[in-house]
C-alpha cells in the first residue's frame, strides 16, 4: 500500500476506533448517542488542533518548523513542504536566468532602451547610457523625445513603420553617428536599439568622395585623349590600317565620357539632400522633347507618346529628366527598329502620378529583375557593350525616384518587352499644367 493510502486508513481507522469506543462507553453509561458525541467531539478537537498547527507553521513557513503529525496530516505536511521547496528551486532558476539576461544585455556593445507605450524610459542598458548621455535613475519614466530631440528621430518614432533604422549625427559630439532601430514587443512595448556607426558613415562618406574624386580627375584626361581621336579620326592623311582601331578607341572613349558624366551625377545624387526641391516641371514638355529627340534618329522603334493629364511634378527638373530620358533611353536601345515603345503620363483618382515606358523590345528574364538597379549590374554584359550603355542609368532612375518619395516598378518578359512605371505621391503631383503644352506634345 502506497504511504497515503496508508495514512488514510490509518486515520480513519482512528475515527472507527474512537466511534467503537463512544458506543462502548455509551452503553455502560446508559445513553449510545452521548457516548458517541463524547469520543466524536475528541476526534474533532484532535483535528482541529492539527489544523491550527497547520494554519500556525504555513504563516511563516521559512522561520519554523514543520509540525510533527502522523496520518493524513502528516501527509498533507510533506506534501506542502515538497512544493514550498520545488518553488524555492524554480524561483531561483527564474531569478539566475533573470541576472544573467540583465548582465548580459548591460554588457551589449548596442545601446538597448525599453520603452513603454507612451514611448516613456522604462529600463537602458550601459550602451544606452553612454551613447546617450542618459541618467539612470532621474531619466526612467522620461519620454525618450525629450531627451533625443533631433526632428528627425521624434519623426521617426511617430509613423509606425520600423522596417528601416534611422541614421542621424549625435547632436554633441562631431562626427559621432547614431543609428536607431525599433523591435515592437509584447504589449505595445518597444525596444529601440542605439548603435555607434561613425565609422561606416565615416568609410561610406570617404567612398562618396573617393568616386567623386577620382570621376572629376578623370574627366579631363578624357577629353584631352577624345579630342585628338576626333581629330585622327577625320584626318584624311591618316594610314587607312589605322581607321578601324582609331574609330573603336573613339567609341570606347566616349563610353569612358559617358560613365563619368554618369558617375559623377550619381556623386551628385548621393551628396544632395533626402528630399529634392519643390520646383515646377512641365512633364508634357519634357515627355515631347525626348519623343523628338528620338525620332529624329535615323533609326528607332516606333514611339507611341500618350499624356492623358495635365498636371505636371513638382521636383528637381533635372533629375525628372534624367530619370525619364534613361528609361525612354533604355526602351529605345534594348528594342529592335520594327518594335514599339509606348510612354504614358496620367494620374490616377488617389491623385498618384505615374509614368510608364513599354516595350516590345527583349525582355529581362525574371532573376535579373531585383538587380537591374545596382550600379554597373548588367544583364548581359556583352549586350551592353553593343549598345553603348554605362550601366549606371537605372541606378541614377532609382536614387532620383527615391528623392522625390517615388517608387520604380519593373515588369518584363523575355522576348515580349518591359514596363518600366514610376509612381509619384500626391504631393510630388503639380496640378497647374496646362492643357496647351498636352497640344503641343502631340
Ligand atoms: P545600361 O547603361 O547598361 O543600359 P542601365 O542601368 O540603364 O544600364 O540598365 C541596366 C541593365 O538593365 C541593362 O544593361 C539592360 O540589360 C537592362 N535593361 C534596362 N532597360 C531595359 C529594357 N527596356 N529592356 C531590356 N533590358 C533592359
Amino acid at each position: 500500500m502506497n504511504p497515503v493510502a496508508q495514512a488514510w486508513a490509518y486515520t480513519l481507522a482512528r475515527v472507527a476506533g474512537l466511534a467503537a469506543l463512544g458506543v462502548l462507553l455509551g452503553l455502560m453509561l446508559g445513553s449510545v448517542i452521548a457516548g458517541l458525541l463524547v469520543m466524536l467531539s475528541i476526534a474533532l478537537t484532535w483535528q482541529l488542533f492539527n489544523l491550527y498547527r497547520l494554519d500556525y507553521w504555513l504563516r511563516a513557513r521559512n522561520l519554523r518548523e514543520p509540525p510533527n503529525a502522523g496520518g493524513i496530516w502528516g501527509q498533507v505536511i510533506t506534501q506542502v513542504v515538497r512544493l514550498h521547496r520545488r518553488k524555492r528551486f524554480h524561483k531561483q532558476r527564474l531569478l539566475d536566468v533573470f541576472r544573467e539576461l540583465r548582465h548580459s544585455t548591460a554588457a551589449m556593445p548596442d545601446g538597448v532602451i525599453v520603452l513603454n507605450a507612451n514611448n516613456e524610459i522604462v529600463w537602458f542598458n550601459r550602451m544606452a547610457m553612454r551613447l546617450l548621455s542618459l541618467r539612470r535613475r532621474v531619466d526612467i519614466g522620461l519620454r525618450i523625445s525629450n531627451l533625443v530631440r533631433d526632428p528627425r528621430f521624434v519623426q521617426f518614432l511617430d509613423k509606425a513603420d520600423f522596417s528601416a533604422p534611422l541614421e542621424v549625427p549625435h547632436a554633441n559630439r562631431d562626427g559621432l553617428a547614431l543609428s536607431f532601430q525599433v523591435v515592437p514587443y509584447g504589449r505595445q512595448q518597444r525596444l529601440l536599439l542605439v548603435r555607434d556607426v561613425s565609422r561606416q558613415v565615416a568609410l561610406e562618406s570617404m567612398r562618396k568622395d573617393f568616386v567623386a574624386n577620382a570621376s572629376h580627375e578623370l574627366r579631363s584626361p578624357l577629353t584631352v585623349i577624345t579630342g585628338y581621336l576626333e581629330t585622327l579620326v577625320q584626318d584624311t592623311d591618316i594610314d587607312p590600317m589605322l581607321q578601324g582601331p582609331l574609330g573603336e578607341m573613339r567609341r570606347q572613349s566616349d563610353r569612358m565620357n559617358a560613365i563619368v558624366r554618369d558617375l559623377l551625377e550619381l556623386s551628385r545624387l548621393d551628396a544632395g539632400d533626402a528630399e529634392a526641391a519643390y520646383d515646377t516641371i512641365d512633364v508634357a514638355g519634357l515627355l515631347a522633347m525626348l519623343n523628338k529627340d528620338v525620332t529624329a534618329r535615323p533609326r528607332h522603334p516606333q514611339v507611341l507618346l500618350s499624356i492623358e493629364s495635365p498636371a505636371g511634378l513638382l521636383g528637381d527638373e533635372a533629375e525628372v529628366h534624367s530619370v525619364f530620358a534613361n528609361l525612354v533611353e533604355n526602351a529605345v536601345k534594348y528594342t529592335p527598329d520594327d518594335g514599339q515603345v509606348s510612354i504614358r503620363w496620367w494620374v490616377d483618382a488617389q491623385g498618384e502620378a505615374h509614368l510608364s515606358v513599354t516595350d516590345t523590345g527583349m525582355g529581362i528574364p525574371a532573376e535579373h529583375i531585383p538587380r537591374l538597379t545596382e550600379r554597373f549590374y548588367r544583364v548581359d554584359a556583352g549586350r551592353a557593350r553593343t549598345t553603348g550603355g554605362t550601366g549606371l542609368g537605372l541606378a541614377i532612375v532609382k536614387h532620383a525616384l527615391e528623392h522625390h518619395g517615388a517608387r520604380l516598378h519593373i515588369e518584363s518578359e523575355e522576348g515580349v518587352g518591359s514596363t518600366f512605371s514610376c509612381y509619384f505621391p500626391a504631393r510630388r503631383v503639380w496640378q497647374g499644367g496646362r492643357q496647351s503644352t498636352i497640344d503641343a506634345a502631340r
